[in-house]
């Protein structure tokens, strides 16, 4: 299970979206055709069932009653005088009238009591072990299964009555023959479906007529059904089981005995023919399907894709942010096609990167520059100072460092008190920045000390501006409507060296050696400018 979760939680947003989008709608054409093609499939089977019912009852008919009128012919010669006075001549005559006029017989006979009979050409057969025979001497008409004709050996069917004397005595028998010829041209009338049969079935279960069988001749009537329907018909059970049929198809298939139970009649139509229109409907609705799963998928891939293309955007701006680009800003173009929720956050995302852009260029600057002064700090001069001292000192520039103090500046706080003392060190500042040259970095070190960074200037003329610095300071009392302060300034003056002295940096090492020229001057009786030497 954990890695089956495993699994899931590392797929995209987007994986989701087509992988759940896909399965609801698998699930929902799935849920459709299913109970579709189960409800229908009844359906089908249950209609192809009552057309079959429905044709073998009109077939069983016709045939009971064509089978009626030829018994009832057959019959009507047995009473006549004809026969019962064995009058054969004229009974040979009529059963030739009638033949020839109107009959679907195919010969007339008369059988003698001893079970003969003289055909036409003279020559005896004996039919007395025939079931019609035997039928006849218990005094009963009877219609035969298929038989072989011992004339012709064609197959045939006969129709049967007795002919009894005045006194009930047995005096022979009319028979009637009709070929399987003249059924089959009855049936051919009677078709169901394209793929449908309708066939007669005597009692052992041999082919006696089919409607659909255009080739059915004599020699292959002599065939014998032994399928499932024979069954059912001999045991008397109804299925809607699928069987091999007539024609060696998979059929659904319906039977009717006839009354008296001598022949059966079945009705098939193909499996094929039956499903065939569901088999249509269900691939038609399978495509829909398919087409639907198709356009959901690429649905599912535009809305993914749509809310995919801002995270990711936020994603890569947060990585930036991370990196410490902190301006970094996303384009809103990029996302114009994204949900508003998604835009919002966005903008709201460029809204703080700004912000935080801001604070944190505050929080640089403020980081190095002097709050009270407004000049670089300390900080400043000990790192950006040095990277332009050193690569002012690489090009092949001489540089120099002045370390300046102001003299008894605790007094001026003393007796001015500390605001007064605020205000003459901005004064000293921003008179250091007047008279410095862009060349030089002007910070305050510390306190009351100041730091000067000479570029491109060697100790002598560094000398000199000292020299202007300390007189101009001098010359120039802090004075406001209530306070008139008279300042001087201590001034230490070193050059660089390129061997180190004191510390690893360059910057370490001038500002040492200006510190110590500036103790010299403060020792000396302050006011004054001194070079390291
Ligand atoms: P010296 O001539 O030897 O330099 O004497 P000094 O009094 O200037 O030196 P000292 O180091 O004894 O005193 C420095 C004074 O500077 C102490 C401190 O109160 C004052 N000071 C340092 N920073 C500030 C500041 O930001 N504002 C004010 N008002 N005073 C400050
Ligand atoms: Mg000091
Ligand atoms: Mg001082």
């Amino acid at each position: 299970m954990g890695r089956k979760f495993a699994y899931f939680s590392s797929q995209s947003l987007k994986m989701r979206f087509q992988m759940w989008i896909g399965v609801a709608i698998l699930a929902l054409a799935f849920s459709i055709i299913v109970p579709f093609y189960w409800i229908e499939k009844k359906n089908r089977i249950g209609e192809a069932e009552n057309q079959l019912k429905q044709m073998i009852t009109l077939q069983s008919l016709y045939i009971e009653k064509w089978n009626q009128e030829k018994l009832d012919a057959v019959e009507r010669f047995a009473l006549s005088d004809y026969a019962k006075f064995h009058q054969l001549e004229q009974l040979k005559g009529e059963f030739h009238n009638y033949t020839r006029l109107n009959s679907e017989f195919d010969t007339l006979n008369f059988v003698e009591p001893n079970g003969i009979i003289y055909t036409s050409s003279d020559t005896a057969i004996y039919v007395g072990d025939r079931p019609f025979f035997k039928n006849a001497l218990e005094n009963r008409s009877f219609i035969s299964g298929v038989d072989i004709s011992r004339e012709t050996g064609k197959p045939i069917i006969t129709f049967s009555a007795p002919v009894l004397g005045n006194l009930n005595e047995f005096k022979g028998v009319v028979m009637g023959v009709v070929t399987l010829d003249m059924l089959n041209k009855l049936m051919k009338q009677l078709r169901f479906g394209e793929t449908g049969e309708v066939y007669v079935l005597d009692a052992k279960g041999q082919v006696v007529t089919a409607s659909g069988h255009s080739s059915m001749s004599e020699a292959n009537n002599n065939v014998f059904m032994s399928s499932e329907i024979i069954e059912r018909a001999k045991s008397g059970t109804t299925s809607s089981k699928i069987y091999t049929g007539f024609h060696g198809e998979k059929v659904f298939g319906q039977y009717q005995w006839s009354t008296g139970k001598n022949w059966i009649v079945v009705g098939e139509i193909t499996q094929k023919e039956v499903f065939q229109k569901l088999n249509q409907l269900s691939l038609t609705i399978i495509i829909i399907s398919l087409i639907a799963f198709i356009l959901s998928v690429l649905a599912a891939i535009t809305i993914a894709s749509r809310i995919e293309r801002p995270i990711r955007y936020l994603l890569r701006a947060t990585q930036h942010i991370r990196n410490g680009t902190y301006h970094y800003q996303i384009d809103a173009d990029e996302i114009r096609n994204a949900p508003i929720e998604l835009k919002t956050l966005v903008n709201t995302f460029n809204l703080m990167s700004d912000k935080l852009n801001t604070t944190i260029t505050l929080l640089e600057k403020s980081a190095l520059v002097d709050q009270l002064t407004d000049i670089p700090n300390r900080r400043y001069v000990m790192s950006e100072g040095n990277e332009e001292l050193k690569a002012c000192i690489a090009a092949g520039y001489t540089c120099s460092v002045m370390m300046m103090d102001i003299d008894h500046f605790k007094k001026v706080n003393d007796t001015y008190g500390h605001l007064v003392g605020d205000r003459v060190l901005q004064q000293v500042a921003s008179l250091l920045k007047q008279l410095a040259s862009s060349q030089i970095i002007v910070a305050r070190y510390g306190g009351e000390e100041f730091i000067l960074v000479c570029l491109r200037q060697n100790a002598q003329d560094s000398e000199l501006l000292a020299e202007r610095i300390r007189q101009c300071i001098a010359a120039k009392p802090y004075s406001d409507e209530q306070v008139t302060v008279q300042l001087t300034a201590s001034i230490g003056v070193a050059e660089f060296s390129p061997k180190l002295e004191f510390g690893t940096m360059v910057l370490e090492d001038m500002i040492s050696r200006a510190d110590h020229a500036l103790y010299r001057a403060k020792s000396a009786g302050r006011n004054r400018v001194e070079l390291d030497r």
